[in-house]
């Protein structure tokens, strides 16, 4: 089997091959937890996940390494405005500790209903202030930065090729001087330390050998992997919008620290895009996983949903887009639940399959295989087999899937999801009270292997399916 992904960094389809034999170092940049995520953001997430599902199939051991930026990621991307975890903190009335803990549990519970393979580290940046103080210094003694009165910048014009990876243009850039540079010498510079402001205190801060403050968003990501992986390593990760800023700027830090462009292959998640307006966390109007599953949409729907559209190409949201994938994966479930087990593998569909998925993450045409296999004449339990051989790759839990004896309404289902999102958050006291109200709409709950199980209570004439 042959693997080729799409690298940023070159804009080509490359073979790839692992800088150790065997090992594939991963990372992927992990959400801001000043917020939920939202469904675009978790777009990302499952394309990372599938990549590493198919580094596997092709025999890969994985390190697979995430962060969770919790401090220092301002409002704006040029180094101006409040600090997203701050805001956060404001909006809410909780510290900024508290949102970050609050979020990043929220987070996980999402990454689980997502069936996403839980990565080998979760680092956060609160976590590794010393080993981006040190980096910074090492930029110091190297002459990349320069100190003004609200923090130390990274000075970007003693690279010729900074930028590279987003085909910056410089000279337009210098031209068009419309970026609000603040105390920076050039738009393209960017903060590594900014100081607490001299008349407050800020609730993340840090002492520094340049005083008082707090990191800049970018450092983290180069000071983490090259702790977590190594200063070189095969695969960097992120949605569309890291290129220009974000992911120029790790690239630079390292180069001037590490004398690499940290990632052999670089690789970017394409935006998932709501019909009428752009997505945004900031704006505080997005959908969360929660919302779908409020509607009795399964998070797996919503797997199944990214899965259907190329990783590199844009995914316009609808509801009816989401129904039909929620329809599409009932019917591969039922049908799945109906073979019975103890085939074996149709080795051509498998070959098929694995084609499609190592030319750059083809899921759209791995499903249409998948497809086939239900619609062909091939013996049911061929069927099962060849399906369970694709299962490691799509995630779809089609095993976990039981049918239900009784015809769910859609609120209850609704009220079940949230449930079990209380339960993967570890909420018991919520969970006991989901199950309470549940009870109240005549429905017992009980919790198996599988997941729960819903049961009308007596006396409330729902009869079984036939
Ligand atoms: P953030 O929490 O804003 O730092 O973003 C977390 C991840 O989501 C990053 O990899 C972003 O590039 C990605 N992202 C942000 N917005 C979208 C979107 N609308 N669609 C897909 N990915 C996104
Ligand atoms: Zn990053």
């Amino acid at each position: 089997m042959s693997l080729a992904l799409y690298d940023t960094w070159s804009r080509a389809l490359r073979p790839f091959t692992a800088l150790q034999p065997s090992h594939v170092g991963l990372y992927c940049c992990g959400p801001t937890v000043y917020d939920h995520a939202h469904i675009g953001n978790l777009r990302t997430y499952v394309f990372e996940d599938v990549l590493r599902r198919v580094l596997a199939l092709n025999g890969y051991e994985v390190r697979h390494v995430v962060n969770i930026t919790d401090v220092g990621h301002l409002v704006s991307d040029a180094d101006e405005g409040e600090d997203k975890m701050e805001k956060g903190s404001r909006r809410t009335g909780a510290s900024a500790w508290e949102i970050a803990e609050r979020y990043t549990r929220a987070f996980m519970s999402d990454w689980q209903a997502l069936n996403l393979l839980e990565p080998t580290v979760w680092c956060r940046a609160t976590d590794h202030i010393a080993e981006q103080i040190t980096f910074i210094a090492e930029l110091e003694r190297n002459g990349y930065t320069y100190q003004t009165n609200d923090g130390v910048y990274f000075d970007t014009s003693r690279q010729d090729d900074y930028g590279y990876l987003a085909r910056l243009d410089h000279a337009g850039l210098q031209a068009g001087k419309r970026v609000a540079v603040g105390e920076k010498r050039r738009a393209t510079d960017f903060a590594l330390w900014k100081f607490s402001p001299p008349d407050s205190t800020r609730q993340m801060e840090w002492d520094s050998p340049w005083g008082r403050g707090f990191p800049g968003w970018h450092i983290e990501c180069s000071a983490m992997s090259a702790k977590y992986l190594s200063p070189w390593f095969d695969i960097h990760c992120g949605g569309e919008d890291h290129i220009a800023v974000h992911h120029s700027n790790e690239i630079a830090q390292t180069q001037a620290c590490h004398g690499t462009r940290l990632a052999n292959f670089w690789m970017h998640g394409h935006f998932l895009t709501l019909d009428a307006a752009k997505m945004s966390k900031s704006d505080g109007d997005f959908l969360r996983l929660q919302s779908l599953t409020e509607r009795g949409i399964d998070p797996l729907a919503y797997r199944y949903l990214c899965l259907s559209a190329h990783y590199r190409s844009k995914l316009r949201f609808n509801h009816e887009a989401l129904d039909a994938a929620q329809a599409a994966l009932d019917r591969l479930r039922k049908a799945y639940a109906s073979w019975p087990a103890g085939g074996t593998v149709d080795a051509g569909f498998v070959a098929r399959f694995n084609a499609e998925v190592n030319q750059d993450l083809n899921l759209p045409r791995a499903l249409a295989v998948v497809w086939e296999v239900v619609r062909s004449d091939l013996p049911v339990e061929t069927r099962r087999a060849t399906v369970d051989a694709f299962e490691p790759v799509l995630g779809l839990r089609l095993a976990d899937w039981h049918a239900e004896a009784f015809e769910i309404p859609a609120d209850v289902a609704a009220l079940a999801q949230q449930r079990e999102r209380a339960r993967a958050a570890k909420d018991w006291a919520e969970s006991d009270r989901l199950r309470e109200t549940l009870k109240a709409a005549g429905w017992q709950v009980e919790d198996g292997v599988g997941g729960q199980r819903l049961s009308p209570l007596a006396g409330t004439g729902i009869q079984e399916r036939s």
